[in-house]
């Protein structure tokens, strides 16, 4: 039987996407769309508006318009909260539908965005409830004369302004809310600009946050690619802040192309992480099952923080990679909507080109393939599916060890001690995460330390509303989650008063 989505789109009932600018949905302006082919059939899904640089300038205007208003910014905190609150209860109770329309835009389980907490809309509502909780709580400081007098100084954090916020399409839920509910709790107006090939649940979502209350303008959406889209909303001179997560390659060009307005930057970009397997890991099978499921189960690999390099001890090696096989064969594809269905294909025709690319790559490296290696065929034929693919024995130079694949691709790499391990680790231009799979807690918290990662899990790895997550080196800039979230889209300012009548 050939895989179908067009059953599932007329249950889900989707509808085009629009421009949302100052409380109104719209075309854009020319006219112009974008097609949406489903990943796993290549089916036409929907029509989204490409906006152009005009429509970009008209959303970056209501929100400038917004922001200067102070209606939200200046709003009694009990009404930031209160619509922060109210929204993260339709985000509950709108689950359900919002996992459909995620399965028409980027084919992601239905059944694994249900029980998967990072994904979940779950994990959205509370990111949501989190920040509404910074509204009332975040201030500066009062701090006494530094060179004695008599003086007041006091620090005030503000909202930044205008914040240009865009998004992947891998886990629309979390990571719009991550960059949405700081930049509301902190005060800013903001844009946001989902991908191309995320936009029907990202909507929904927006449609909702009005439902909630949050007054016209304040956050705004221009639907469409990179170019001309995202480019009019990184070079705009009235935006204050860019708030980015995707590839290394778009962050540079976000820096780049926010020097000349000295924009503030965040910026949640691809890793390489590492999974580092003791030989007294309290239990090799579980641990070869968590990094393979991380890689291939849920979106086939194409998460940031995945762990896509196992660095496994030579005494376990054989027993890793045996049960990392089985986990392999267990993966199951097919219909998004299939509640045992637990795994995606790639999200477009490019990925799935390089994906292979790089399994050529792999092979002719000298790495040994396990399992895996191709693109499942069959009733599959028509949609970006790659099986799980397992290469062991490989160099830590070589370039699947090196660079981010974004696919259902894991890279075994052996060591003999402690000391190799943590050089491997850290021998990659990335640092986003790292899981440490051992019994001792000493080494574990010794290892942790010395990883250079944003965030290290030891025998498992979370992401939670209220732990900042981010990367060293060019893994990003700046973290996203908890109080330095809140901050990031707060500008700090200090006042000085003297209390006498001379002059300080
Ligand atoms: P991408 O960089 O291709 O696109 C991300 C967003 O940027 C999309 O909305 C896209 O339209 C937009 N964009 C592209 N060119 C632009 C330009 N010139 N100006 C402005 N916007 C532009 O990334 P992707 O394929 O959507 O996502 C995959 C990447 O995201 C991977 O590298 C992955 O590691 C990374 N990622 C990181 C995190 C994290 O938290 N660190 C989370 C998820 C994904």
């Amino acid at each position: 039987m050939t895989l179908t989505m067009q059953p599932h789109r007329e249950t889900v009932g989707l509808k085009p996407g629009l421009l949302y600018i100052e409380g109104e949905w719209g075309a854009a302006r020319d006219g112009a769309t974008w097609t949406h082919r489903h990943p796993a059939t290549g089916e036409e899904i929907g029509e989204l508006a490409v906006a152009t640089a005009a429509d970009g300038d008209a959303a970056v205007a209501a929100a400038r318009r917004a922001f200067d208003s102070g209606e939200w910014s200046n709003a009694r905190a009990t009404t930031r909260i209160g619509v922060l609150r109210r929204y993260a209860t339709l985000l509950r109770e709108h689950a359900e539908e919002l996992r459909a329309l995620q399965a028409l835009d980027n084919s992601v389980p239905v059944g694994f965005g249900a029980g998967v907490y990072a994904v979940s809309v779950e994990v959205a509502a509370d990111v949501f409830d989190h920040h509404a909780g910074w509204i009332d709580k975040v201030g500066g400081q009062t701090l006494d004369p530094y060179q004695g007098g008599d003086h007041l100084a006091m620090t005030f954090r503000e909202p930044i302004g205008v914040v240009a916020a865009i998004l992947p399409w891998n886990a629309p839920f979390l990571l719009y809310a991550q960059k949405v509910a700081p930049a509301l709790a902190a005060g800013c107006t903001v844009v946001l600009k989902p991908s191309e090939y995320c936009t029907f649940s990202v909507l929904r979502m927006v449609e909702l946050l009005e439902e909630a209350g949050l007054p016209k303008g304040t956050l705004n959406v221009v639907t469409g690619p990179g170019d001309p889209t995202g480019e009019r909303l990184i070079t705009h001179p009235d935006v204050d802040k860019i708030s980015f997560t995707g590839s290394r390659a778009v962050g540079s060009r976000i820096v780049e192309a926010s020097a000349g307005t000295m924009k503030r930057v965040s910026l949640e970009l691809g890793g390489k992480s590492p999974a580092i397997v003791f030989d007294d890991a309290p239990d090799v099978g579980i641990a070869a099952a968590t990094t393979v499921g991380a890689v291939t189960l849920g979106l086939s690999g194409q998460v940031c923080v995945a762990n896509t390099r196992a660095l496994v001890h030579r005494c376990v090696y054989d027993d890793f990679i045996a049960a990392a096989q089985g986990m392999a064969a267990a993966v199951s594809y097919g219909d998004p909507f299939d509640p045992a269905v637990m795994s995606a294909p790639l999200i477009n025709a490019k990925q799935l080109d390089r994906v292979l690319g790089y399994i050529e790559k792999g092979k002719a490296e000298g790495a040994r393939l396990v399992t895996g290696g191709e693109r499942l065929d069959g009733e599959y034929a028509g949609g970006n599916f790659v099986a799980p693919t397992i290469f062991a024995d490989v160099d830590n130079s070589s370039t699947i060890a090196q660079e981010e694949i974004f696919g259902p691709v894991l890279a075994v790499v052996p060591f003999d001690d402690e000391e190799e391990a943590v050089r491997l680790a850290n021998d990659t231009d990335y640092g986003l995460g790292a899981s440490v799979f051992t019994a001792n807690g000493q080494r574990a918290f010794r290892v942790a330390r010395k990883v250079r990662a944003g965030t290290v899990g030891v025998n498992g790895f979370q992401v939670e509303p209220h732990l900042p997550f981010g990367g060293f080196k060019q893994s990003g800039l700046g973290r996203e989650g908890g109080q330095s979230s809140f901050e990031a889209y707060t500008e700090l300012k200090t006042v000085l008063m003297p209390l006498g009548d001379e002059m300080m």
